[in-house]
């Protein structure tokens, strides 16, 4: 289930929750109080599911398309191997199959019509029954099933819309919760049951104004990164609530152990408690891959201590403060000192890559002369020391809420209600990509061409490494015509993402 915080089922201690699903699996099976996603976004957490490897090793760092081509075979493609029929029914453009995510399914469908983007439970769940329906007994299957509707817009169809006045959010998941229900009702009624496994769980959470941030993506708190997890059937049938922590990387090996084989994940196979203090990694690339010149987050928890890496780093205690709210690292620097060299020494070579480069992406050597033959500084690794360098994605909160009114607001033509909430976003960010491009775009669709060029002009003479302003720049040029100024704007944009900071 996309977008789902734990906090809002019933089994997790909301007290208005209609969430019959998932409350009925958890008396009947075992809960995870604390389960945590390895990003805080649908494709690179997506993909942590279905490989059991966390982001730095599978790569995916983006939901927009790139390749997804881990070198170890799929949950899908393991089961696939072991004689299962393998189907996936995802209701989101965001997991269609240029992901790659359809690695190892007999069918995977996204969507029914071609101008779909994206698919309510009701109808993905009904899609998923009927190919489970048909197939022919003794078959074993697995399926996946994706939906998605808890993610905003928070737009809960009748009766749904009035169960929860004001929390459309929460109407959003009793929606859905009771599309799942009928999807199990429907797979009981069929006899398809006996002996099956459910694991229930979502891909991240949603911020409602933690740490200032709405929506997910942004950091790499546990309002976002945490998610609840169920499971059913075999040993985990009357296993009650549990406290040790469980982590998304945790499914493949668990789904693997029963039904009798081993995976080859870092995580651990959930059917026994774990004696340890579990380790769990967490990293978000958003900020860093959407601005210039910002730091990714990364993070991890060890026990009790939750350390993230970025400009002016953090540690909390998860027990005592569970909201994260007291960053204890000037307070405890041995601590922070012991969980960030875990840290690093787990990620090994992956921070050495800037943030633009740091996905499927390899750096191309002959691609590096020529820019160095241009006088491009290209190419450099990165230490691990120079991330203080660069803009703490903490500095640049609110951001993307202030740019997504601003341009629905010059999208309805109402410029001089977006115009201050653009100068709010250069305040904080005054080589800010989309916010520039919206200031330009103001005058290109007035037919003041120049004046549109002079925008970008006059941020690049001030801010000549803001890689993503040369880009858009670029594509003002080339849209108008002025194609080898354009080329070069192009140019100077990769020669900065190549990877050395100014
Ligand atoms: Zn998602």
């Amino acid at each position: 289930m996309d977008t789902l915080r734990p906090d809002r089922l019933g089994c997790y201690g909301h007290p208005n929750a209609r969430t019959p699903f998932w409350d009925r699996l958890a008396r009947r099976g075992t809960q995870f109080r604390t389960a945590l996603a390895s990003a805080p976004f649908t494709v690179p957490s997506h993909a942590t599911i279905l490989t059991g490897e966390y982001p730095f090793r599978h790569r995916v760092r983006r939901n927009e398309t790139q390749r997804f081509d881990p070198p170890g075979a799929t949950l899908a493609e393991a089961l696939a191997d072991r004689g299962r029929r393998t189907a996936a029914f995802v209701a989101s453009v965001v997991l269609d199959e240029s992901t790659g995510l359809d690695r190892g399914f007999d069918h995977y469908e996204w969507r029914t019509r071609p101008e779909q983007l994206e698919r309510p439970a009701d109808d993905v769940v009904r899609s998923a029954l009927r190919w489970v329906e048909a197939l022919t007994p003794p078959d074993s299957w697995f399926l996946f099933v994706h939906v998605y509707d808890p993610h905003d817009p928070y737009d809960p169809p009748r009766p749904w819309d009035r169960a929860y006045p004001g929390e459309a959010y929460d109407g959003e998941i009793a929606f859905t919760d009771h599309a799942l229900d009928d999807l199990r009702r429907g797979l009981e009624a069929a006899g398809r049951m006996e002996g099956a496994m459910i694991v229930a769980v979502a891909d991240h959470g949603e911020a409602f104004g933690e740490h200032e941030e709405t929506g997910h993506g942004f950091f790499v708190y546990d309002t976002t990164l945490r998610v609840p997890l169920v499971l059913t059937g075999g040993a985990f049938d009357g296993g009650g609530a549990r406290d040790d922590v469980a982590r998304t990387i945790d499914l493949f090996p668990t789904i693997a152990e029963a039904f009798g084989f081993s995976a080859d994940s870092p995580g651990r196979s959930l059917q026994h408690p774990d004696e340890k203090e579990t380790e769990s990694y967490g990293e978000t690339f958003y900020a860093a891959l959407t601005y210039d010149r910002v730091a990714e987050l990364r993070s991890l928890r060890a026990g009790r201590w939750k350390y993230v890496h970025a400009p002016r780093e953090e540690l909390y205690d998860v027990v005592a403060d569970p909201g994260e709210t007291k960053n204890l690292v000037a307070e405890e620097p041995v601590k922070a000192a012991e969980v960030r060299d875990r840290l690093l020494a787990m990620l090994d070579d992956d921070l050495a890559r800037p943030a633009g480069l740091a996905g499927t992406e390899e750096i191309d050597p002959k691609r590096v002369e020529e820019l160095r033959a241009l006088g491009y500084a290209a190419g450099g690794r990165r230490a691990a020391t120079d991330l203080p360098r660069l803009r703490d994605p903490k500095d640049l909160v609110g951001i993307p809420d202030l740019l997504d009114r601003a341009e629905a607001l010059a999208e309805d033509g109402r410029w001089g209600d977006a115009r201050p909430l653009v100068d709010r976003v250069l305040v904080k960010d005054p080589y800010n990509p989309k916010a520039i491009r919206l200031l330009a775009r103001r005058h290109f669709m007035r037919g003041e061409a120049e004046e549109g060029f002079s925008v970008y002009e006059h941020t690049l003479e001030r801010y000549p490494e803001a890689a993503k302003v040369w880009r858009g720049y670029a594509s003002e040029l080339r849209r108008r015509g002025r194609r080898e100024e354009a080329e070069e704007a192009l140019r100077r944009a990769e020669g900065l993402e190549g990877g050395t900071l100014p």
